[in-house]
């Protein structure tokens, strides 16, 4: 028996293409990608602008998976955490953060991550793999599966944003990251626009101009420190792409402009960067670049270096930040009691010994 086609990953013209294959006409690829976009619908006998004939031939081809669930958490706080667990056995969290009228779904890359930020959970994990931009796009179907919210008129749907800020780092996997980020903004599926996607990068410098003129979705830079012997202990990919270099990058993104401003995240970290001094060079360094800053209160793990800054201490570089004309939110940690807040994410997916992991071509790498 031939293996079964995955629908979810593939492009609007890549379904017509495999349903002509199987003697479908080109409509057929715009009701089905209806079906499973904007309906949630994964059993084919439920699609009824299909004859029964041809539900039977499509099943037999083809199937609308989901990835498995390993377990699920909701927080105090109401954060959802879901732990998924692919066809190969690995598992990579995604977890959704509601607000009053808006939520976002915090989204997976890769399982693990290959770089190691000495503050960071996931870049403890050994097991490294990208994901496919299936089993990306299937984070976003569970999320919207577990809010029950397909068929609910989109105004009040509270699942309205995403952000790239799960497990991995979004462009070392670029090329599936844009596959699943086109589907979801196909207005006639999921229908997410760019406006409400946000890629958070640790800055990966080549990549970055691309985000913007192929996707143009807003760009979250993962900062953290605003000198280059700190940011290369804090974020070793700086010692490639120093932060002169970064912000050059942001400074010419082609997607952010003065409504639309590049996000710089900042996590507080206790006598490590978060001096008054610290806050002056970050408005210095922020001068001619659309940017707004995102404090981070540290969010503590089993066996980290690090202490959290405290409540004055933050608010002062806030302040600092804020005086300068720079928007400087300080983040609320959401979910912490499952671990499901930012850099707490970690699957207990593990390398098998010896067995070796292929990245494709990556810069990096
Ligand atoms: N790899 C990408 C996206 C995932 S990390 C990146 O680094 O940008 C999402 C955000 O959480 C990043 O800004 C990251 O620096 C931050 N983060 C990681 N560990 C954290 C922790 N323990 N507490 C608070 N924020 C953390
Ligand atoms: Fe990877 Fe981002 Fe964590 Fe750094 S902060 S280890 S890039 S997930």
């Amino acid at each position: 028996m031939t293996e079964k086609t995955h629908i979810v990953g593939l492009t609007r013209e890549e379904l017509a293409e495999k349903l002509k294959e199987h003697g479908f006409e080109a409509f057929r690829a715009k009701q089905i990608w209806h079906w499973i976009y904007h309906r949630g619908v994964t059993d084919f006998a439920q699609m009824t602008t299909i004859a029964k004939k041809q539900q039977s031939l499509l099943a037999e081809h083809f199937t609308v998976g989901r990835p498995g669930i390993a377990r699920q958490l909701t927080s105090f706080d109401n954060t959802r955490k879901w732990l998924l667990e692919f066809e190969d056995g690995n598992k990579a969290e995604t977890v959704f953060i509601p607000e009053e009228d808006r939520g976002a779904l915090c989204v997976s890359s890769q399982v693990g991550c290959t770089l190691t930020c000495s503050f960071c959970h996931t870049g403890t994990q050994k097991l490294v793999r990208n994901l496919s931009a299936g089993e990306i796009i299937g984070q976003v179907m569970i999320a919207r599966d577990g809010l029950e919210e397909w068929s609910r008129p989109r105004e009040d749907c509270l699942f309205t944003n995403i952000v790239l800020m799960g497990m991995g780092e979004p462009l070392f996997n670029y090329d599936n990251v844009a596959r699943a980020l086109r589907i979801i903004m196909d207005m006639e599926g999921i229908a997410i626009s760019k406006r409400k996607i946000t890629l958070s990068t640790s800055g990966v410098v080549p990549m970055i101009r691309r985000v913007g003129e192929e996707l143009g979705v807003n760009l979250a830079i993962s900062l953290h420190a605003v000198r280059d012997e700190l940011r290369d202990v804090l974020v070793p990919l700086n010692k490639k792409y120093p932060i002169a270099e970064l912000l050059e990058a942001c400074r010419t993104y082609p997607a952010a402009n003065n409504a639309r401003r590049i996000t710089f995240e900042y996590v507080m970290l206790k006598g490590v960067n978060d001096s008054d001094a610290d806050a002056h060079e970050l408005v210095r360094l922020l001068r001619n670049i659309h940017a707004k800053v995102n404090l981070i209160p540290w969010n503590p793990w089993p066996g980290a270096p690090y202490e959290t800054s405290t409540d004055e201490r933050i608010a002062a570089f806030a302040r600092i930040v804020n005086d300068a004309g720079y928007s400087s939110p300080v983040r609320t940690p959401r979910g912490r009691d499952i671990f499901a807040a930012c850099g707490q994410l970690k699957s207990d997916s593990e390398r098998k010994k010896g067995e070796k992991v292929w990245l494709g071509d990556q810069p990096g790498a």
